[in-house]
Formats: C-alpha cells, structure tokens, sequence
C-alpha cells in the first residue's frame, strides 16, 4: 500500500526568506526516494485548512513586513484549529519569523506587537542589534534518542525567551540562538519545533528530516515502525565539515 503524507506550507509567498522553501524539497525527495507519496497544500492568506488531514506543516522565516501582512490572518484563520492540532501532536516545524509567530506575541524593533497564536510557551522582543551568522547546536538528547549536532544561519532581531511549557530544542555551541543570552536554540513541544535554523535547515541535517517523516508516518499509519534508510555518506560529510569549522573558529 503506498503511504501518502501531506505537507502545508504556510504563507509561501511571504514567509520564505534564506531558502526557507528547501525544507519542503527534503521532505518530499526524503519522502519520494523512499516510494512515499507527498503532497504539499500551499496556504495563503484566506485558505481554509483541515488540520485533521495534515501530517507536517511548516512555517519559513520572513522579514518583520512580511509577518505583519500575514498576522491577523494566521490567528483569525488558523490560529485555534492549528493550536488544537499542534495539542494534538501535530507534526510541524516553522523557522524564524514563523517560530515566532507560533509564540505568545512579537514586539517587534520598532515598537509594533504582532499576535501569536500561543501554540508555543514563548515570547518575542525585537532587539536593535541583529543576531547574524552560522550557528551549530547540540540538541536535547530526547528528541531523536541521542544528541544530534545540527547546522544552520540565524538572521533575526527578535530575541525569543522560552516559558515553562517549552524546552529548548537545544544548546547553542556556536551562534546566538533563541537570544544571545542564554544559550539556548529553539523550542519544543509535542511533535512541533520552532528555531532560528535557516539554512535550509532540512536539507542540511537529514537526521531531523528524517525525524519529522518518522514520527509523522507513524502517527498516520500504525503499522509503520522505521523508514527505510537512505545514504547521506555526503549530507553527514558536510554537516560534519561545517560543524568542525565553526567550532574550530569559535
Ligand atoms: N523578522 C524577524 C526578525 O528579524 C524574523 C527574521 C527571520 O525570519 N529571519 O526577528
């Protein structure tokens, strides 16, 4: 029987900065090179979801312009629905501007405060200063069964500070993360990350691809125990070279 999961991808045209998409492209290759069928429901503003009928949905990175078009429409039309998916167990991974946008609110640099839709324990305060460059994190050893070195590059001027509902997705070894200050890198809860991790992300570090099509697939079909692995000899090599080299420099 062919396996299908279906992927939504918030706000495409106005929340997909640093290729930001890329994380859809592993997804579906990772899916496809393994015989799984993928589908993927852009939505924009004014799109009506059934969040029953989605297995990942993802949510990119966008400039503080662009989170405020999309806003009002993102708690208005998805907010409660996604919020009791996300509840749920809910696959979902949002990067950046779409973390963020999953918190409580965002103040943004110059005074403006964005609603969240309150699915994560987190808050946003846009600072002046911008947190730039490569960012290599150790994440929370139960989150894949062992600690994974992840890659990535931050752009942000908002300074995310986690809640008591929320752990951090990881432990900042080089970069700033969440907030330049307490060395923590995203959030987790449930099945849905948020962080800073542009890259892309996914395609950068298959394991936590792969972590996301694992869990999902096994919430959709119960008979599902493991995916078929795939050869990332390349993928590693490269995770593995930037990490030492950001370190190295560090
Ligand atoms: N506009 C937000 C900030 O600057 C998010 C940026 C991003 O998604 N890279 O903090």
């Amino acid at each position: 029987m062919t396996r299908r999961l279906r992927i939504a991808h918030l706000y495409p045209d106005h929340m997909n900065i640093y290729g930001d998409r890329g994380n859809i492209i592993a997804l579906q290759q990772r899916c496809l090179w393994r015989g799984i069928a993928c589908d993927v429901l852009p939505v924009g503003p004014g799109t009506t979801v059934d969040w029953s009928a989605i297995d990942i949905a993802f949510f990119g990175g966008g400039q503080d312009s662009g989170q405020a078009l999309i806003a009002e429409d993102f708690l208005e039309r998805q907010g409660p629905a996604l919020r009791a998916a996300i509840d749920d167990g809910l696959v979902m991974l949002a990067i950046c501007g779409g973390y963020q946008l999953l918190g409580q609110y965002f103040l943004t640099h110059t005074g403006q405060r964005l609603p969240g839709i309150g699915a994560l324990d987190v808050h946003t305060v846009g600072g002046k200063e911008r947190l730039i460059g490569n960012v290599v994190i150790e994440t929370e050893p139960t989150l894949c069964g062992a600690p994974l070195r992840l890659v990535g590059f931050e752009n942000h001027s908002g300074r995310t500070y986690l809640g008591a509902g929320v752990r951090p997705l990881g432990r900042v070894l080089v970069g700033h993360g969440n907030n330049g200050e307490d060395r923590t890198e995203g959030a987790v809860y449930r099945n849905t990350i948020g962080c800073y991790l542009h890259g892309s992300l996914l395609p950068k570090n298959p394991q936590l691809a792969d972590h996301l099509i694992a869990v999902a697939l096994q919430r959709r079909y119960a008979d599902v125990s493991a995916l078929v692995p795939l050869d990332d000899t390349l993928e590693l090599a490269a995770q593995r070279v930037m990490a030492e080299r950001m370190l190295l420099r560090n």
